[in-house]
Formats: C-alpha cells, structure tokens, sequence
C-alpha cells in the first residue's frame, strides 16, 4: 500500500517510523511518504494561511499550495492508466473514522492524507480535487484539535494493522474490539493471582468452548455497560439463543 502525507509539521508524523509500522516500511509492506506543504510555497516567508473570506477569528489554509502539491503528488507522479489515491482530508467536520472504515481504506492501493491547520483548508481544495478523485473528509471524533496529524497517526495505525503480513498473528484481529460489534473481553495474563485480585478460573480450565462462551457472554456484557449504543445496533441473527439468555 503506498500512503502520502501532507503536513506542515512533518516532525509530527515521525512515530510512523517506529514500532509494527516502522518494520512495515522497512519490509516494504507500507510505503510511506511525508510530504512538507511549504515546498508548494513560493514567498519568502513560506506561508500557507490567509484571512478567513467574510470576516471572522484565526486562519484559513490557502488553496494555490494544496493544489500544486496535488498536481505535483498525484497527475505529473501518474503513469498512464494508473490508479488516482483516495484522498482524504483530516477535518471534525468529516465523515467518522470507524474500524469498518479502517477496513474499506485498508483495501485501497493508494491513500494520501491532508492535514489541515488553523481553521481548516480552504474548501476548494476538496471540491476540486473531488472532480478528479475520491475524497472523503474524516474525523476521529467529536472534538477539535490543532491540526489533522494526530488524526492521520490514529487512522494509519488503524489501517496499517488491517494490511496483510503487517500483524504477525493475524488471528489477533479477529475477536477485537469493534470487529464484530461487540467490545473485546477482557484480557488477563499469569500470574494467577495478583495483589489478591485472581483470573477467571474458566480462563485456566484448559476447556477452549468454556473459555470461548466466557469471552461471548462477557463481551456482550462489556458492550451493555460501556457502549449500549453498540449492542442496539447489532443484526438480531448475530446473536444466539444462548445470548439471549444473559
Ligand atoms: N474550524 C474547524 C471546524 O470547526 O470544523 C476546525 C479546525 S481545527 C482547529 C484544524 C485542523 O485540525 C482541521 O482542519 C483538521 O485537519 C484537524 N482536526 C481537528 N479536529 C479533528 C478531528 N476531530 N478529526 C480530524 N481532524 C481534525
């Protein structure tokens, strides 16, 4: 998978070089650039923001530096026939980033991130680019922060861990948190007993349909206390009758 990031702090994406993704780019199941937005700058001083049109507190994103830099990064790179990226622009505005939408980027050759900064980008930015591409703007949540970076580290870990080959154990992905609706069970290791607190006997039994029915029942439990929003969500033919016991 081939991923472009565009920021004006492009120390911030630095932890994309450490850990599972670290060793993914030095595998080359990830290849990962990061871009600076003031290459695409051209006076002295490098800026990219002006004053918001209509008035108004803080700084907007100029659009002439985004737009070179997607020229540059996305129509002169192409080959002929060649797939666009899928662009997608950080903004609490946007769409909210989900593990079901980890798993739909996670299948794309090509993702390239904007990080927005100040007020945000100019929105010619997006709706020019969407004549030539997909483009979705994302949120990690409903808060603001500074600037979209941290929410490109949130959503390529997301998707980076969803790629083949990047998880040693892909089976982890399988009973986790959010991928089949339901929170994970908790997790508990040796030693049996800690500051007087035990671990569930049924997880030491040794008997797999035990262990697995504990984990259903305390998921579903999880789920009801924590995020209830989840389990009223869930298609009524993923629960079994023995789930409808509890
Ligand atoms: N004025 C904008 C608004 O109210 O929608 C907020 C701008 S925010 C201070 C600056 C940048 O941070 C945004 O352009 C976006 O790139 C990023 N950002 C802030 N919160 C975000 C979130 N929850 N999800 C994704 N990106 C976010």
């Amino acid at each position: 998978m081939k991923i472009d990031v565009v920021t004006v702090f492009p120390e911030y994406l630095s932890p994309l070089d450490l850990s599972l993704i670290g060793r993914a780019r030095q595998r080359g199941l990830i290849d990962l650039d990061v871009h600076d937005l003031r290459r695409w700058t051209h006076d002295v001083h490098h800026s990219v923001d002006g004053a918001p049109a209509g008035g108004g507190a803080g700084m907007v994103m100029k659009p002439q530096p985004w737009g070179e830099c997607l020229d540059e990064l996305v129509f002169q790179r192409q080959g002929p026939g060649e797939e666009k990226p899928r662009l997608l622009v950080t903004s609490p505005a946007g769409r909210p980033f989900t593990q079901a939408m980890a798993h739909e980027l996670a299948a794309e050759p090509w993702l390239m991130f904007a990080c927005g900064r100040y007020e945000g980008i100019d929105q010619r930015v997006v709706d020019h680019a969407s004549q030539a591409m997909e483009v979705t703007e994302v949120s990690i949540g409903d808060y603001v922060l500074f600037g979209g970076e941290v929410a490109v580290l949130a959503i390529v870990e997301a998707v980076a861990r969803l790629v083949p080959g990047v998880l040693g154990n892909a089976a982890s992905l399988d009973d986790e948190s959010h991928n089949a609706g339901l929170l994970e069970a908790p997790a508990y290791t040796r030693p049996a007993e800690w500051r007087g607190l035990e671990i569930p006997p049924v997880l030491l039994s040794g008997d797999h349909g035990k262990v697995d029915r504990w984990r259903r029942e305390q998921a579903l439990l999880r789920t009801a206390a924590a995020r209830p929003d989840l389990l009223a969500r869930l298609e009524a033919g993923s629960l079994d009758e023995r789930d409808r016991l509890l």
